[in-house]
């Protein structure tokens, strides 16, 4: 996916190969190139058109040095320009409340029991003290996925077997990590295969119930555009704090992470890289486009 936009883009800069200016006339045709590329990449319409408007207003006029070809100078001006569209800084995770209570949220298969264990190892290695509560009961194969994941990261599971209601899970929880001193507490929470009803009410009384100083909506890069309609629809229920993009290491679209942060407005806070629990990186809005213009 990366070498078919990477391919577009050489091919689309062939254009401004060898001449010493930027000028309306290569711009126009090279930006048409650059928006085509990202819509085969996934981008939805909207996103595609602000940013080739914006590095196109970006380069015209500059007078390019000629140590720099217009390439060069409108590779570094696109890089920039896709980083500010995907957040611009990283943004960190909100932890100064004792405990601070991270929701996640997301459908069936997005990473979310995944995640949730690699969270815990990642703020254990910052010195925190994470509680994990296995909130997905509709799948009892998650309680088991979470309690082998904690105990492989060595940070405890609270699990209730015997009660089918998620908010109850929750705030029994909450409780049993204040109880034992854990300053985080990390809900995972049970999904669907698909947006319905019933999954968004019931993730909006457990955000009313438990009031989290974080939600993360986890989602699957690997789905394009889907992740992006995804992403609002929850958006629009929870009002949530941070995005995961999980999957990054597979054949993934690029256009999820450009796209999701300009329509939901909300950052990226961590991607996804493996299936190991070390796989998580916090997300960084250059690297990824570094990534992206390959
Ligand atoms: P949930 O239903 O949202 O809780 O999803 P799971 O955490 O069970 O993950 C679904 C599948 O995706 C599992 O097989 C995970 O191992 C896999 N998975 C999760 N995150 C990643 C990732 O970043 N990269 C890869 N390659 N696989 C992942």
């Amino acid at each position: 996916m990366f070498d078919n936009l990477q391919d577009k883009l050489d091919r689309a800069f062939k254009v401004l190969k060898g001449q010493g200016s930027i000028t309306e006339i290569n711009v126009a045709e090279t930006m048409k190139e650059i928006r085509k590329a990202l819509l085969d990449a996934d981008v939805n319409y909207k996103t595609a058109k602000a940013f080739t408007d914006e590095v196109r207003q970006k380069a015209l006029g500059q007078n390019v040095l000629t140590a720099v070809s217009p390439g060069q100078l409108l590779t570094k001006i696109m890089n920039d320009e896709l980083a500010a569209l995907m957040g611009g800084e990283v943004t960190e995770l909100e932890t100064k409340a004792n405990p601070t209570i991270i929701l996640i949220a997301g459908l069936n298969g997005a990473g979310k029991t995944t995640f949730a264990g690699k969270l815990a190892l990642h703020l254990k290695g910052k010195g925190k003290k994470p509680l994990l509560v296995a909130g997905d009961m509709y799948r009892p194969a998650a309680v088991d996925q979470l309690e082998v994941l904690g105990t492989s990261v060595g940070v405890s599971v609270y699990a209730n077997r015997d009660s089918k209601d998620p908010v109850g899970i929750a705030l029994e929880g909450i409780a049993h990590g204040k109880q034992n001193g854990n300053n985080v507490i990390i809900i995972d929470t049970a999904g669907r295969l698909a947006i319905d009803e019933s999954l968004m009410n019931e993730i909006s009384e457990v955000k009313a119930k438990t009031q989290p100083h974080e939600i993360l909506f986890v989602v699957d890069s690997m789905t394009g555009q889907d992740a992006v309609n995804t992403a609002k629809v929850f958006n629009d229920r929870l009002d949530f704090t941070g995005v995961v993009l999980t999957k990054l290491d597979g054949d993934t679209r690029g256009g999820a992470a450009l796209s999701i942060k300009s329509v939901v407005n909300k950052p990226i806070k961590f991607i996804g890289t493996g299936e190991k629990m070390e796989a998580l990186d916090v997300f960084y809005p250059d690297r990824m486009a570094s990534r992206i213009l390959g």
